[in-house]
């Protein structure tokens, strides 16, 4: 019913386009300008709206040029957003067209930061990342393992359209931590090839994502912790120094 598209853009982000039958399209996390112009150009795409996950300039860097270009285009966002935007507060649900996403507060990155799904699309900027998760600058560790924690009860399905290509570092990463990890490695070699590795899915990052598996207790007795906190927070934490 929906096409996906991704536009790589600035360094290593991802701006995603979300497409209806009528060519019409929702813009997730325009980091910048130009290369999505292009691209609506080039598929000859109309855009409705624009959504926003986090405050970050890399998401929102090309919001003002695209809301100068298109008028009339609707731009959503979290609260912590300094643009002129629709901000979203207290809502689970956004309609637009024949768009219905469901809104998920996902604090740990940001504070602020949402998650966009769209049954199977979820679009969840800086708190999943594939094979990783994001750094966490205001929340706390709690918070942000909680929000990776309810994502991960989305269906098994869900495609991750994440806001970074960094999956071929984070699973240097997690091979570093659980170096006979046959189902990453595994990852590793399927990916290792591939300059685009987005959407991925959520079943293989219940497998190869270490910040989906702190719940489990040989992993947890391997680092020498009982819980599932200390293990979260001992892998960010090593990830913020690898
Ligand atoms: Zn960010």
């Amino acid at each position: 019913m929906y096409k996906l598209h991704i536009i790589p853009v600035l360094k290593d982000n991802y701006v995603w386009l979300l497409e209806n039958n009528a060519k019409q399209v929702i813009i997730i996390d325009p980091g910048a300008a130009e290369p999505v112009f292009n691209y609506l150009h080039q598929h000859n795409l109309t855009p409705l709206a624009i959504l926003l996950t986090h405050h970050h300039i890399d998401h929102i860097g090309g919001v003002v040029r695209l809301q100068k270009e298109f008028n009339y285009i609707e731009v959503y966002g979290p609260k912590e957003i300094p643009l002129s935007i629709q901000y979203i507060e207290n809502k689970d649900k956004l309609i637009i067209a024949d768009f219905t996403f469901e809104i998920i507060p996902v604090p740990g990155h940001t504070l602020g930061h949402l998650a966009y799904y769209c049954q199977p699309y979820l679009f969840c900027g800086d708190t999943l990342i594939s094979a990783g998760c994001g750094r966490v600058f205001e929340g706390t560790h709690q918070q942000m393992l909680n929000s990776l924690n309810k994502l991960a009860q989305l269906s098994d399905d869900t495609l991750i359209c994440a806001g970074h290509e960094y999956t071929k570092s984070n699973l240097d990463f997690a091979l570093n931590m659980l170096p006979n990890d046959t189902k990453i490695s595994a990852y590793y070699n399927l990916i290792c090839n591939k300059s685009i590795t987005l959407p991925s899915i959520l079943r293989d990052e219940k497998q190869i994502n270490v910040f989906l598996r702190c719940k489990d207790k040989k992993i947890q007795n391997k680092f020498n912790f009982n819980n599932e906190l200390d293990l979260f927070v001992f892998f960010r934490s090593q990830k913020d120094i690898f």
